[in-house]
């Protein structure tokens, strides 16, 4: 079973890297199929896995023999090692399969976010309709309408404030405040300005970034969030014991 996530999470991982590069461009990402950047082939189902074409074939393309990028092995690895983690963590529930498609959904954000500092409606709009699905299996009505409007009011509020937030980064929070609700919006909130004041201060002493450069946000949120779904619980317990 662990294998079949794994292999799985491939698959979707490679979907992923198509959605990444189509999705800014404005290009369906179901027509026409994948093809070659270089040379045009169309790809075969053992070609769309980047990561068994890094092992056969060195990272290049079977008929041309032009170079992939690095980036999507790295991606389709990514999301094969997160899927397995899932699954060792929560075993096979609806729940997984959800925790699974944001876990996607948060690493073409994030990926978008670097390279093109927009977060597309659509994924915002996927990250909704998730929201929605998981709503409908767990009951929790009150609590992630509460989550969206916290994740929504909170976000606006210092994107009026300081000017540093975009609406792509307001939308997302209140599509993860859906899924996760206050408590999760609350922590995912923290924990993401904490990460991003960090790197923040690392990219400037380091001169990768000056002081007025953007850095994008969503990939805080997304690694934020990333630690909610798998140590939150554990967290918020560890915290709570410190006054107890
Ligand atoms: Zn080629």
């Amino acid at each position: 079973m662990t294998l079949i996530f794994l292999i799985y999470g491939l698959f979707i991982g490679s979907f992923l890297n198509v959605c990444i590069f189509r999705i800014p461009s404005g290009i369906s990402i179901v027509k026409p199929p994948s093809s070659c950047g270089s040379c045009g082939h169309r790809l075969n189902y053992m070609d769309m896995l980047p990561v068994i074409n890094y092992i056969t074939n060195k990272g290049k393309c079977r008929y041309c023999g032009s170079h992939y990028s690095i980036q999507y092995p790295l991606i389709e690895l990514l999301n094969g090692l997160l899927y397995t983690l899932v699954y060792l963590k929560f075993g096979l529930t609806l729940n997984s399969i959800l925790h699974s498609l944001i876990i996607s959904l948060l690493i073409t954000v994030s990926i978008i976010d670097l390279k093109h500092k927009i977060i597309p409606d659509g994924l915002n709009i996927a990250g909704g309709i998730v929201g929605i699905i998981y709503i409908i299996i767990n009951k929790t009505f009150f609590n992630s309408i509460a989550g969206a409007l916290t994740g929504l009011v909170l976000f606006l509020a210092i994107a009026l404030l300081t000017n540093a937030m975009g609406g792509g980064d307001i939308k997302l929070m209140a599509a993860l405040g859906l899924i996760f609700g206050i408590k999760g919006v609350l922590f995912i909130s923290l924990f993401s300005f904490v990460i991003g004041a960090v790197i923040s201060v690392i990219l400037i002493l380091l001169k990768i970034k000056g002081r007025k450069d953007e850095i994008p946000f969503g990939p805080f949120i997304s690694l934020s969030a990333l630690i909610y779904i798998f140590f939150g619980a554990e967290i918020i317990n560890w915290y709570l014991a410190l006054f107890i």
